[in-house]
């Protein structure tokens, strides 16, 4: 999401507005830019306002105090300081505290991944300004409340929306930039919900305003985001010219962060145009910047892009590791976030005593209704939680499920013909290779059949190539419906050649076979690809001879196959001892 207020000038604008407002605004405009600063000016204001006996200043100073340390890396000081500031400003019945307080307090829980403790205070915050006719602190409180629903752990993608068009409708003259923001909220947000056809009308009108304020950093977030949305559209081509303005823009800025994501959204859409290995370089400049920058979210991401284009180019190995590395990251990540659902637990109870304390202090009877009916939402959305906990549990069980048949997949998908779907060559030869062992070791009898298409340079040009691929899938069907038998396995080795493996299948049988292929073949109806195309195949036949290594058996099954092709076509050749 993007902000329209940065908090800094929202809380900036608070302090302004208490009584003596040069107390603490030093340190709000140090504490976002210079975090230590702002600690130390926090530090001395509160010495100041405690000998001053200057309460409200003293806790606006915690209040400070508190957004150093967060930014300081320090959530669980931040949050003590929060607290103070809440519980300071309800004891002087003093509002603008309470509301700041509660703001900065929710953003941190949202922040900490605790959804319901954060939109509880985000929205008594957001009643507070509101009571207080404070409308532009309202719009921004509100503006955090639909962040959180728009979060895809919470998901209430509707909530969120009509909360973004609230804060754009309520808004008497909003600007450009408020404008952009609140149509790219809404856009990202029906994106996740699934409404590509109007996220993308929102995204372009974010776009033409970002073009008008003359905005070329926020120009090219839009069109990376429209680029990667029109690839979800199945429009690739397009949006391939989308996310090219934005990396010619992020790269000569040195934008590394946005511009890996152009990179990958780049990628995903060469992807999709089967444009294998440029997609792939772009695929592995946003690995290796993600993987700087160790950003597991985009990693995992481009690691799945990295794995289809990987199995597009047919380079299953590499596509194999990329989706094991993809999977990795995808159980950290469900592991983080069930961490982090279990913290939230631990929090809620220790946080709810505190509320119960302060809720005694609450002196109107509009926000104990309030109170209340935040209440109701946290329960609600402790539904919410116990069902996601559930989801993530099925969704990893689904995700290992899922692994192991693609694993299966790509293992079949390497060992298959593509035009044909017999095993391809190196998986007949291993067949081949195993059912000679086998023989060798149980002294059982074997044979193997060497096939060629007759002529089949001669179909190729008369009835065209795509005639001639019919024709292969075909033989290969006739093949598949005359070998009756499980053990026996036909492959393809060449262009028009196949081997047919018999185990257990002595000279006289392995004939049999051979003349039942011969004639199924023949009886071939071709008539609908042309009414004069006939399709006859040639046979070599080799029974293996006790100790023979499998590179004889072949060549002798080949030399067959020579000997019926110059005996005439459409015929079985074996050795004349058996014939
Ligand atoms: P012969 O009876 O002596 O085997 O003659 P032939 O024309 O079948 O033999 P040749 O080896 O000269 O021709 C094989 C042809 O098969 C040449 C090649 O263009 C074609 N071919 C190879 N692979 C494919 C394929 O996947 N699809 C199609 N349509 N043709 C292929
Ligand atoms: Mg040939
Ligand atoms: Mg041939």
């Amino acid at each position: 999401m993007r902000r329209a207020f940065p908090l800094a000038v929202l809380l900036a604008v608070c302090a302004s507005l208490s009584a003596r407002a040069d107390l603490t605004d030093a340190c709000w405009s140090l504490v976002y830019r210079q975090p230590a600063a702002g600690l130390t000016e926090a530090d001395r204001v509160i010495a100041a306002t405690n000998a001053a006996h200057d309460d409200i200043h003293r806790a606006d100073a915690h209040l400070c105090r508190g957004a150093a340390l967060e930014q300081l890396g320090r959530p669980i000081e931040a949050q003590q300081e929060y607290e103070f500031g809440i519980s300071e400003g309800t004891r002087l019945h003093y509002d603008p505290l309470v509301a700041a307080g509660l703001r900065l307090r929710g953003e941190l829980r949202y922040y900490r991944g605790l959804m319901n403790d954060s939109l509880a205070d985000l929205q008594r915050s957001y009643r507070l300004y509101t009571a207080l006719q404070r409308a532009k602190e309202a719009r921004s409180a509100l503006e955090s409340i639909a962040n959180v629903y728009a979060d895809a752990r919470v998901g209430d993608f509707d909530r969120a929306i009509e909360y973004y068009e609230q804060i754009l409708r309520e808004n008497p003259s909003p600007s450009d930039e408020e404008l952009s923001t609140g149509y790219f909220n809404i856009a990202s947000t029906m994106e996740r919900k699934g409404d590509l056809k109007g996220a993308l009308v929102e995204y372009q009108r974010g776009l033409e305003i970002d073009r008008k304020r003359h905005e070329p950093g926020e120009v090219a977030v839009d069109q990376r985001a429209i680029a990667s949305l029109l690839g979800r559209l199945g429009r690739p081509a397009e949006g391939l010219r989308y996310v090219n303005a934005a990396l010619g823009y992020l790269e000569q800025q040195h934008a590394v962060e946005t511009a890996a994501q152009a990179h990958l959204t780049r990628g995903g859409l060469l992807r999709r145009l089967g444009r294998w290995s440029a997609a792939l370089d772009d695929l592995e400049i946003a690995r290796k910047r993600f993987e700087e920058t160790k950003n597991a979210r985009f990693l995992e991401k481009t690691q799945e892009e990295r794995s289809l284009a990987f199995a597009g180019a047919g380079r299953w190995q590499e596509a194999f590791e990329a989706q094991a590395a993809q999977m990795a990251l995808r159980g950290e990540l469900e592991e983080k976030l069930k961490e982090e659902q279990t913290a939230r637990l631990r929090v809620q109870f220790d946080s709810e005593k505190k509320e119960q304390e302060n809720r005694a202090l609450l002196r109107e009877n509009e926000l104990r209704d309030q109170a209340l009916r935040a209440a109701t939402r946290v329960r609600q959305l402790q539904t919410i939680v116990i069902i996601l906990g559930t989801l993530v549990i099925a969704a990893l069980a689904y995700l290992v499920v899922k692994h192991i048949a693609n694993a299966n997949r790509m293992r079949v998908m390497a060992m298959t013909d593509e035009l044909t779907k017999l095993p391809n060559r190196r998986h007949v030869l291993m067949v081949a290779a195993d059912s000679v062992a086998f023989a060798r070791q149980h002294a059982t009898p074997l044979s193997l059949l060497m096939l060629d298409i007759d002529l089949f340079k001669r179909i190729n040009d008369r009835f065209g190539h795509d005639t001639g691929d019919a024709v292969l899938r075909r033989v290969a069907d006739a093949g598949r419906a005359s070998l009756r038998r499980r053990e026996d396995v036909m492959g393809r080795t060449g262009g028009e050649e196949f081997i047919v493996v018999l185990p257990r299948t002595d000279a006289q049988s392995a004939l049999d076979v051979a003349e039942r292929l011969r004639t199924s073949v023949e009886a071939i109806d071709c008539s609908d690809l042309h009414p004069e195309l006939r399709v006859t195949i040639s046979i070599g036949i080799a029974a293996w001879t006790s100790g023979e290594a499998v590179d004889a058996l072949l060549k002798r099954a080949d030399e067959l196959l020579y000997r019926a092709k110059e005996r005439g076509r459409n015929r079985v050749e074996m050795e004349v001892a058996f014939a």
